[in-house]
């Protein structure tokens, strides 16, 4: 693995999941992230977060997805599969200060568990925080247990340039699942400061785990970055758009004579810009850009009459 360069500029990043091809919503995400880095004169950096959920050939069709509507980035694409040493140093780093313990509950344990009465829905209800040695010696021969971090606080409060200040649970989240793999709290924290990111803009279904991956940061004695929460692109139906909504990928509006280009434009559109890149670069200004979703309405073929 190549050492990392810092750079005193800062950095901008779009970081998908190879689950499947880009639809509108992650390439309106994309674009964005990328007006956000390059107005700011940020390296833009693409990172695959392949550590679940990767389907065979997704990156390269997301790769050529997002050069075919005008992005550009610096340097190597980094993968999240290559990093596993560094994950699980600053897992140790935490550890080595007290704060991490086994978590042996299943999901259902989780959620059947008792909890407080104002305690927010999801959060972790600390079952497993002060168990004795020899109960988790005991626990230890079922199940492998999972690692989480003890927070010593409830909420933490993060600024966003869109959404100015926002406190967000705060819970023990997890630092490395009982199978071994680091979560996605844990891996965008650690990959953001080593890659010298100190801009995130990302979907702003994204806001409510913010606090968290911050607190977590903090702990880590990693810089604060600087937040952008984006509005989703929604289908007809109000909901996040998805694949079953009908041509939403480039390929499939492709095959409707809708070429990558003219789908640049009209996502651009959708944000009151040019509808071309670097003429969207130019006019690119975030305290005009619209804050409610996107209502996409996918083009069906003409019918024959
Ligand atoms: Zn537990």
């Amino acid at each position: 693995m190549p050492p990392l360069i810092p750079s005193p500029a800062g950095a901008g990043r779009f970081a998908p999941s190879p689950s499947g091809e880009l639809h509108v919503g992650n390439l309106r995400t994309a674009l964005l992230a990328w007006l956000f880095a390059r107005s700011t004169g940020r390296r833009f950096i693409l990172r695959v977060e392949d550590l679940d959920r990767a389907r065979a050939g997704a990156e390269e069709i997301q790769l050529r997805d997002l050069a075919a509507v005008g992005l550009d980035w610096d340097g190597e694409v980094i993968r999240q599969s290559d990093r596993t040493p560094v994950y699980l140093e600053a897992i140790a780093q935490l550890r080595a200060e007290g704060r991490v313990y086994e978590c042996f509950c299943t999901r259902a344990e989780i959620s059947d568990a008792p909890r407080a009465p104002h305690s927010p829905p999801g959060a972790y209800p600390g079952t497993c925080r002060n168990l004795s040695e020899a109960e988790r010696e005991r626990r230890r021969r079922e199940r492998p247990p999972a690692l989480r971090l003890r927070a010593d606080v409830q909420e933490y409060t993060v600024h966003d340039v869109l959404h100015g200040p926002y406190t967000g649970v705060v819970d023990d989240l997890v630092l490395l699942r009982n199978d071994g793999v680091p979560p996605y709290n844990l891996a965008v924290v650690v990959d953001d400061a080593a890659q010298s990111i100190d801009q995130v803009v990302r979907g702003d279904d994204l806001l409510s785990s913010t606090p968290r991956q911050a607190y977590l940061a903090s702990l880590l004695g990693l810089p604060p970055v600087e937040y952008v929460h984006v509005p989703l692109v929604l289908s007809e139906s109000g909901k996040r758009l998805a694949k079953r909504d009908g041509a939403v990928t480039l390929g499939a509006l492709a095959e409707l004579g809708i070429s990558a280009p003219e789908t640049a434009e009209l996502i651009l559109t959708s944000l009151g810009l040019p509808g071309t890149l670097p003429e969207a670069l130019k006019a690119f200004d975030p305290a005009r850009l619209p804050l409610e979703p996107w209502i996409f309405t996918p083009p069906t073929a003409p019918s024959a009459s």
